[in-house]
């Protein structure tokens, strides 16, 4: 691991300006971070890395009218166990709940979940072996190579990965708002293969909250190999929103969480198990799966109707 100078924060503001010239990355619990730094998975390394967990104030969860207002140093696990997130925006407190093992939960901020870089293992390799498409190389790798955890919905600027944090999908069912230090994004617009980075944030752009409007019902599934701690081979959020719309996001199928019109039609007149079951079709009616993941689509299939059997009646 190459050595890089640590600095301490003490607002989003400093961080954001400290890291306006790319040549210094955020840091917040430092479960994802740490890891690609220790790889020198990518071609430049940053010269300082700031830690984001010295600022006051940027871990409180809390509600202000018909919203929840969540600090993106808000720990997983305090996401998970909040009555506040449990009542009303269950997807997220189950989709925090489901994040790897309690000791990452206690480590691991909302904010870290949402902007941790994809799992794509050509993308991870350690040493920049693979040259790839987000490292500004000219192919996927994956599109051709071993491809059986990657996009079964197409790419993203040439990428097939798929998308890894549980909780982006719940994040977009909910019509939630990221508020950063430059602006504010729609959840459904954040994400996507944007350089090596899962999101649209730039060079010297920090999360500073999310803001979750409150419904009365959403849901949250996760298929992984692993019961114990393993990342999503695909995953399920649910949300019906206050004028009766329900909305359907699936995440490890796409590079970036990946909303179902079509599932959402499905059940437009109101979800039963019939409905249900016709949304997990018409959800994966359009899926392109590459060489070695058809098995995913029958997994996002079948997720979809189980999370939608969980908000029905
Ligand atoms: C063994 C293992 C298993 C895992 N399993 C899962 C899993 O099942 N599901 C899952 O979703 N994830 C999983 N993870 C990934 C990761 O640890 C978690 O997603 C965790 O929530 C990351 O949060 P963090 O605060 O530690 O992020 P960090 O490691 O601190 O940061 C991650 C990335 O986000 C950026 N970042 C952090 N905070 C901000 C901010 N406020 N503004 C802008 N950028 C920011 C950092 O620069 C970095 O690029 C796993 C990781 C490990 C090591």
């Amino acid at each position: 691991m190459k050595h890089f100078k640590h600095m301490q924060a003490s607002s989003a503001d400093e961080a954001a300006n400290e890291a306006k010239a790319g040549t210094a990355w955020v840091m917040a619990g430092g479960t994802d971070l740490l890891g690609t730094l220790k790889d020198e998975i990518f071609p430049e390394y940053p010269e300082t890395v700031i830690d984001l967990k010295t600022i006051d104030g940027l871990d409180s969860i809390a509600e202000e009218g018909d919203t929840l207002r969540i600090g993106a140093l808000a720990k997983l696990a305090d996401v998970a166990e909040s009555d506040l997130v449990k009542t009303h925006a269950a997807a997220l407190a189950q989709a925090a709940g489901r994040v790897a093992s309690p000791t990452i939960r206690h480590m691991g901020t909302l904010g870290g979940n949402v902007c941790q870089m994809h799992r794509c293992w050509y993308f991870r390799v350690p040493d920049d072996r693979f040259h790839c498409r987000r490292k500004g190389g000219a192919t996927c790798p994956a599109r051709i190579g071993d491809n059986r955890y990657h996009s079964i919905f197409g790419d993203d600027n040439g990428c097939f990965a798929s998308s890894s944090h549980d909780t982006a999908p719940a994040l977009v069912a909910l019509e939630a708002t990221v508020v950063t230090t430059k602006r504010e994004v729609p959840a459904g617009e954040f994400f996507g293969a944007h350089g090596h980075r899962s999101n649209v944030l730039e060079d010297g752009e920090v999360v500073k909250e999310f803001r979750v409007p409150k419904v009365a019902k959403s849901a949250f599934q996760k298929f992984a190999l692993r019961k114990s701690i393993d990342f999503p081979v695909v995953n399920c959020a649910v949300a019906q929103t206050s004028d009766g719309a329900t909305r359907v996001v699936l995440g490890g199928v796409h590079p970036a969480p990946w909303r179902s019109k079509e599932a959402e039609e499905a059940v437009a007149g109101g979800v039963s198990a019939d409905t249900a079951q016709a949304a997990g079709e018409a959800a994966v009616s359009v899926a392109k799966p590459l060489g070695k993941n058809a098995y995913k689509v029958d997994i996002a299939r079948t997720l979809v109707k189980r999370t939608l059997m969980d908000i029905a009646g």
